[in-house]
């Protein structure tokens, strides 16, 4: 198994199109990175970085490089699409594998065809029918993004790109799931991924014991509307990893923490574990130029054997937990791990003994 880093984030600025009631980030606007967006030269320089690292004896996965937000890439265009032509036109048969989580409003033909052309898979942020999305998806001005959105969506398949969508499960879509699923079969959607929306105010966030809890009446409702082609990213998740092949990368919309060892975040110049973590001197990993191999050796510092979840005591069948969630005083596993009894059961894992 993989003991790597294995998947990057990159959040290359911190402005955005859309103004979400529910953006950590404008929610706090002291938690913004600041208005300096990464230069194509800097985005390069981390893309290098990162091709550096892949070529090491401990990698044997082809590394995930995610372009996110605390803001929305597309405003960044330009220099991202630069920095990654340039990869590969210099870096012939690297091992970078290149993906955008976008809010959809920017996608034009010419944006996706630039897409295809470096090998960029966009995922597309979306909760839902209008009803559900508009009420917190919104522009500066107030209204609702949601037929922005479809349009984008709407380009993407024009183009023959698959579309994944990515929904913030908050207590809204928790709460409306009905609906939620109706409209993903309408729409024929083949692959979603839930995040479950945090660090917000108790009424609209989804705690850890809700979201375990919202995943099992998903996996049923999957079942119930018959979308046996509607691929589900955090259960694929659960199952991959309780066939011993987990994705280390994050609980909130995969099974398994990977922080600070085989997940790290770039926001903007400084590197963070996780993007939870940021603004936070004692998570800070380094800088953007620096080799990747200096960060899970910190974070080794930081946290040791005790905070990485390798100890048999941190243990699950899926791997570590979440380790903001594991530092709370009233932590206990166990909506984790009952979750995990119960999918393992359903989904009929091979091999697992839960
Ligand atoms: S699109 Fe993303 S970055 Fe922009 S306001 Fe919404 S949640 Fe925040
Ligand atoms: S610490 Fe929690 S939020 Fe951060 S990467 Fe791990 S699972 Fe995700």
């Amino acid at each position: 198994m993989s003991d790597a880093i294995e998947r990057v984030c990159l959040s290359v600025n911190s402005v955005c199109n859309l103004k979400c009631s529910y953006c950590y980030f404008f929610a706090k606007p002291d938690a913004l990175p600041g208005p300096a967006s990464l230069t194509t030269d800097e985005i390069g320089t981390i893309l290098e970085n990162i091709h550096r690292y892949s070529l090491r004896p401990e990698v044997d996965k082809r590394i995930k490089v995610n372009f996110v937000g605390s803001g929305e890439p597309l405003l960044s265009w330009t220099a991202i699409r630069t920095a990654v032509e340039h990869l590969h036109a210099t870096r012939l048969g690297h091992r970078l594998r290149f993906y955008m989580v976008t809010n959809g409003v920017l996608l034009t033909a010419k944006i996706i065809e630039e897409m295809k052309a470096i090998g960029l898979s966009p995922s597309v942020s979306l909760d839902g029918p209008a009803s559900l999305h508009d009420s917190d998806r919104v522009r500066h001005n107030g209204r609702g993004s949601h037929a922005d959105v479809m349009r984008g969506i709407s380009r993407l398949r024009e183009a023959g790109m698959p579309v994944a969508i990515n929904t913030t499960l908050g207590r809204k879509v928790v709460d409306h799931l009905d609906e939620y699923f109706q409209f993903i079969a309408e729409q024929g959607f083949e692959k979603v991924i839930f995040d479950r929306l945090v660090d917000v105010p108790d009424d609209v966030a989804v705690s850890y014991p809700e979201f375990y809890r919202a995943l099992r009446r998903i996996a049923e409702m999957k079942e119930a509307y018959g979308l046996d082609r509607l691929e589900i990213g955090n259960l694929e998740a659960y199952r991959r990893a309780l066939s011993g092949k987990p994705d280390k990368v994050c609980t909130m919309f995969g099974s398994t923490c990977g922080a600070g060892f085989n997940n790290i975040i770039y926001m903007q110049r400084d590197v963070y574990p996780c993007g939870r973590m940021f603004g936070q001197e004692r998570w800070k990993l380094g800088r953007f130029d620096e080799p990747l191999e200096r960060f899970p050796e910190r974070m080794s510092a930081i946290v040791g054997q005790q905070g990485c979840g390798t100890c048999a005591s941190q243990q699950s069948a899926a791997g570590p937990d979440c380790l903001i969630e594991r530092e709370r005083p009233d932590y206990t596993s166990e909506p984790r791990e009952s979750f995990i009894a119960w999918f393992a059961q359903r989904a009929k894992v091979p091999g697992n003994p839960a």
